[in-house]
Parts: C-alpha cells; structure tokens; sequence
C-alpha cells in the first residue's frame, strides 16, 4: 500500500538513515523490475504492485528530504505525493478493468518468481526497519505497510500459480483490480492526512 513516511529526528544516528537509503534503494529496484516484467509479460498484477514499490519510493525519499524542510513544503510534498500516486492507481486499475475484454493470460512462473523476488525484498525491508525502529506509532505503522504489502506479494505469487493452473488470465486481473483500489484508497489517505494536517490537527498516518 501507500505507506506511512517513518519519522526521521535530526538527532537520529546515521545508521538510521543508511538503512532509510538501503530500503529506498530496494524499492526503487523492485519498483523497475515489477514495472518491466509487467509490461513486457503483461501481467496485470505485477503492474499494480509495482506501483507499491513506487508509492514506498517517495515515501522513504521524502522522508529522507523532509528532515529540516518547513511544514508548508512538507505539506506541499505530500499533497503532489498523494496526487500523483492516486493518479497513477487509477490509471492501473482502469488498464487492468480493461483487459478483462480481452487479452493473453501472461506467463504464470514469471508471476510467481517475481512475486517470491518482491516478498523477499519486503520481508529484508521490514527486518532493517525494525532494527532500527524509533517510536512506538512508528513502529506500528511500518509494521502495518510491510503486512499489507507482503499479503499483495503473497496474492500475486498465488494469482500466478492459478494462472498455470487455469490457463485464464482472470486470477491476474482479479488481483490487479484489488491491489490497485487499494492503492488508490491509501493515496487518497495521504491526501486526507495532509489535509488534516495543515488544518493543525495533527499528524501520524491514516493511510495503512
Ligand atoms: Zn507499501
């Protein structure tokens, strides 16, 4: 899902914000691969996780930039965040809804290998950021995403497991459909957050 920005003290050490770069880098990793492999194999499915890794990309990015920026540019940060994830949910899921009239199941193992690549990636993110977890909200909320998230990864490697069972392209587009309204729920949990916290009515994260 989109998930929360864990929060970064300036009095954090820098073995925090190492391990801020290490997961932002294997997002970014997953983000490319999920995004080719999806739209060389058409898979539906790995085009909507994909955009997962992306959302978790500009967040643990702006968390990285955030330390030291004002409250307004933050806000303003969040809000294009919050715009352009919801945007590019909707646009996933009117392409995935679309396929359903027609089109090639894509190759089931290709579904399954890159979906046990990116549960793996996931999992190795939630040991580091537990290891270096601050804050009990902040534990609970990086606790929540990466749940989340391994549940999508888990449904990806099952949809495509039923695809070579099947041989229909429907289990990849069922759950191209569901993990894309979700994604585009929780970015518009962003664009509420933000808008509750520029009214001053506080902050922590709504969108997991
Ligand atoms: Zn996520």
């Amino acid at each position: 899902m989109a998930c929360c920005e864990p929060e970064l003290k300036p009095e954090a050490p820098p073995a925090y914000r190492r391990v801020l770069i290490a997961v932002l880098l294997i997002n970014i990793t997953l983000f490319l691969v999920e995004a080719l492999v999806g739209w060389f194999s058409g898979s539906r499915a790995l085009r909507a996780d994909a955009l997962d890794f992306l959302g978790d990309s500009a967040t643990y990015a702006l968390t990285l930039w955030a330390l030291g920026q004002s409250l307004a540019w933050r806000l303003r940060a969040a809000r294009i965040k919050g715009v352009s994830l919801l945007l590019l949910g909707l646009l996933v899921l009117a392409d995935s809804l679309l396929a359903m009239t027609n089109g090639a199941p894509p190759p089931g193992y290709t579904m399954t290998g890159i979906g046990l690549l990116a549960l793996a990636a996931n999992l190795t993110s939630l040991a580091l950021l537990m290891r270096y977890r601050q804050g009990d909200a902040n534990i609970r909320s990086v606790w929540l995403c990466s749940r989340n998230d391994a549940v999508a990864n888990v449904a990806v490697i099952g949809a495509g497991l039923a695809v070579m069972v099947s041989g229909s392209h429907w289990p990849d587009l069922i759950v191209a459909v569901a993990i894309a309204a979700l994604f585009s729920h929780s970015a518009m949990a962003i664009l509420r957050q933000a808008n509750a916290e520029a009214r001053g009515e506080g902050s922590g994260c709504s969108s997991c």
